[in-house]
Order: structure tokens, then sequence, then C-alpha cells
């Protein structure tokens, strides 16, 4: 969709709200109090009235964007403006884009960003699973901050480490880990994998073991400088760190690692999303659902 297309679309809020009940209701609105399908129209709102339980609700009760008193339209462009962003977008550029201040451009982008979290899927089939570490250029203060201590600075205590999992030709989760070991890598595996996914790691410690609980575990030794056994290899999960780490170079600086996971997730979906119509609709009906 381009911009013209959007802002002919969703330009009102009778457009964005018509959209919303769309997705969400089909047609029939639901209390979401009581569950109820029976209601009728307020005159002159977008609220109906529930007639067993006699509250007015509107499409937004209990979604990201109840309680805001920023026009649909708004929201709309920003969702718009943030999936078309290959390597993202700041929350101030949003902000300059939509017109709106900053404390709300930050607002829209978490509130988005939690949208994109497609977190309950479970992966299947070929899975390449890798870690890696994200981060690494020091500002002046930790720089001298680390000195002072001591610490090589060459070292990775200053990088975030990262497990991705990748389904071949699925989908990807990316997982901020607080450190790269098995204790922590495990149980996520096991509860993103199905049972009978065949996964493919590298020959790193943090994935022994693993073979008895899926049905194949393909074991790499990168270090041999074994890269590909067949249909196995983790080219996929590589591609999409370098991708990540390009569009990171130049603005790490602004992701701190309390939003790093918020960032993951909405490189995941643009990724997931990539060559897919159905991105924008996605995400609308994802912000739904919070
Ligand atoms: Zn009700």
């Amino acid at each position: 969709m381009e911009i013209l297309e959007l802002v002919k679309k969703y330009g009102t809020q009778e457009q964005c709200i018509a959209k919303l009940e769309e997705l969400k209701w089909k047609g029939k609105p639901v209390c979401p109090y009581c569950k109820s399908e029976t209601s009728s129209k307020r005159k002159g709102s977008f609220r109906h009235q529930c007639r067993s339980c006699n509250a007015s609700y509107s499409v937004l009760v209990g979604t990201i964007m109840e309680s805001t008193k920023l026009p649909l339209p708004k929201w709309f462009l920003a969702m718009f403006l943030i999936i078309n962003a290959k390597k993202g977008i700041s929350s101030l550029q949003l902000a300059r884009d939509l017109g709106v201040n900053k404390n709300t451009g930050w607002y829209l982008q978490k509130r988005i960003r939690q949208a994109m979290n497609e977190d309950d899927q479970i992966l299947n089939g070929l899975v390449e699973a890798d870690e890696t570490y994200i981060g690494g250029s020091l500002n002046n203060k930790h720089e001298k901050l680390k000195k002072k201590r001591g610490y090589n600075i060459s070292g990775m205590e200053h990088k975030t480490p990262v497990l991705g999992m990748i389904e071949r030709k699925g989908k990807i989760v990316v997982k901020v880990l607080n450190k790269a070991w098995g204790q922590e890598i495990k149980p996520i595996l096991k509860e993103k994998l199905a049972k009978e996914s065949e996964l493919i790691t590298d020959g790193f410690g943090g994935y022994k073991d693993l073979g008895k609980y899926f049905s194949n575990h393909v074991i790499l030794n990168h270090t041999k400088k074994i890269r590909k056994i067949g249909i196995y290899h983790t080219n996929t999960i590589e591609g999409f760190w370098s991708m990540l780490k390009r569009a990171i170079i130049g603005q790490y600086h602004k992701i701190s690692n309390n939003h790093l996971q918020d960032y993951l997730n909405e490189m995941a979906f643009k990724y997931n999303y990539r060559n897919r119509k159905d991105a924008f609709n996605t995400l609308l009906f994802n912000s739904l659902k919070i």
C-alpha cells in the first residue's frame, strides 16, 4: 500500500473505526464485558450499548489504542510508517512525521512495537537456532568507566546476547538473553519449538543434549569449517543477523537494553511479513488483541 492510498482509505476517524470493527467483529459487535452479541448503536458516537449488561463500549476497549485522545488516522499512519521503515524509525522522527509531541511519538512507538510481538507462535519443521551479540559501540562515559575498572574493552561484556530461532521458509522469533548459556537457551527452545522439529545449530555448548528433546538435532561444527550437511545449515539465521546488524549500525545508541526486545520484535515482524501484502492488516489486527 502506498501512503496516498492509506490516507484515502483511513483518513478519518469513521473510516478507521469501520476498519477495526470489521477486523475485530466482522460486522457483529460483541460486548467486551459480558460477551453478549446484542447491542444497539449509540447515535452520534462510535459506541455500542449492550442490551444485556447495559454497558457502552467501542471497538477500542482493551486495545493499544484505548484511552488515547490521538485521532485514529494518526495511529494508522504511525503503524504504516513503522512497517515501511526498513531499518526502523526513531520516535522523534515518528513524532515529526505525525505532527505530535515527542512523548506521544515515543508512546506510539512503544505500543505499536508491543503489537508486533508475535511471541505466541510455535516453530516447526527445520528450525535454525543461533545466538549473537548486539551492541558494542561504547560511548565515552562507559569507556572511561571501564578503563577505570580495568575491564577489557574488546571483550563481550558490554554487548547483549540474543537468541534467534527461524523456521526454514517460515517465521523468526528473537529473544534477548541475560547470558548466552544452556540454562537460559534450552528452556526457550523447548518452549518455542515443537517437539517434532529438526533443530540445526553450531557446536556451541549451550545447545548440548537437545537431540533427545527434538526429533533431530543437527550440529554443524563451524570451527572445523562444516557449514552445511545437505539441507542442514544455519545460513537463514545468519542472514537475519547481518541484516539486523546493518540496521542497528548508526542507531544503536538510541536503543537501550530495556527497549532492545521491543526493537527486535519490530525487526522480526518486518522480516516475517517482508514479502506479504497483509503486514498492515495483521498489525491492525494484533493491535486489537492487546
Ligand atoms: Zn455487555
